[in-house]
């Protein structure tokens, strides 16, 4: 892994909201075909820290670089990071009013002007990756949770990005449809895509995360690799955390 190239990096970055400093020094490096998994308790800054990777959100202080060019200082086209930079939220963000199909047709055409048929082709193509190509003429309301984030995935990934952000993906899902979203992801990561993921399936995390970096209080208290993480965590908060999920999950062993 050291070798590979890094595709997307903070350094040293910040992030105010009002009041309060939210992410104080984070520093992340994720190398090309990386999977790296971003766990902590909520409010520690996860999600700031992903939407401040893709400009949803603006940093006070460091640097993001994208293929090891700065993209928060000067004049940067966020619309160009962002087919770079794929994002699938927790609430899939579908338009309820288009199709399965037109949703996932409409930004490859309209932003990146690609030809609609060629689209459409591979659409279809990924959509029977995900079990989903009987759904392509379906609108999102008849869809179940799960064929609605599989389709979301669908979107970013006909893009062609680079690296691929999820933020809890699955924590609005009933129960029995988390399995179906993350052996997408588990898939995903066995094609070597480049992915930070931002999950509270401790299980999932540990089977698909090169690396994990946990954060708390807006810094990254530490990392490593899962299976060091999961059974000799170097930190007390660390400790803590991963012991109340045995309680929280009812008995799931972190
Ligand atoms: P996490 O994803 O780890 O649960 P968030 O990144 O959502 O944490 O939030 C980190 C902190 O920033 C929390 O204290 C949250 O209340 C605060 N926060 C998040 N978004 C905003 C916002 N748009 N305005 C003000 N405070 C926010
Ligand atoms: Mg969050």
């Amino acid at each position: 892994m050291a070798e590979q190239q890094v595709i997307l990096e903070a350094r040293n970055i910040t992030k105010d909201y009002g009041g309060g400093r939210v992410l104080d020094g984070v520093s992340l490096q994720v190398h090309k075909g990386e999977v790296i998994v971003l766990i902590g308790p909520s409010g520690c800054g996860k999600s700031t820290f992903l939407r401040c990777m893709n400009g949803l959100e603006q940093i006070q202080s460091g640097q993001i670089l994208l293929d090891g060019e700065v993209i928060t200082e000067g004049k940067t086209d966020w619309t160009k990071v962002r087919q770079k930079i794929g994002m699938v939220f927790q609430s899939y963000e579908l338009f309820p009013h288009m199709s399965v199909i037109d949703n996932l047709v409409l930004g490859p055409v309209k932003v990146q002007g690609r030809d609609k048929k060629e689209v459409t082709k591979e659409a279809e193509k990924l959509l029977e990756r995900v079990g989903l190509l009987d759904k392509k003429d379906a609108f999102p309301r008849q869809l179940s949770g799960g064929q609605k984030q599989r389709v979301a995935i669908v979107r970013a990934l006909i893009l062609k990005p680079e690296i691929l952000l999820f933020d809890e993906v699955t924590a609005a899902l009933d129960p029995e449809m988390v399995r179906e979203v993350l052996d997408v992801i588990l898939e995903l990561a066995a094609d070597g895509y480049t992915m930070l993921i931002v999950t509270h399936e401790m299980q999932f995390a540990k089977a698909v995360a090169d690396k994990i970096v946990f954060i708390d209080g807006g810094k990254v208290v530490e990392s490593g690799i899962p299976e060091k993480f999961f059974t000799q965590p170097e930190t007390d908060r660390a400790r803590r955390f991963l012991n109340t999920f045995i309680y929280a999950k009812g008995g799931e062993k972190a």
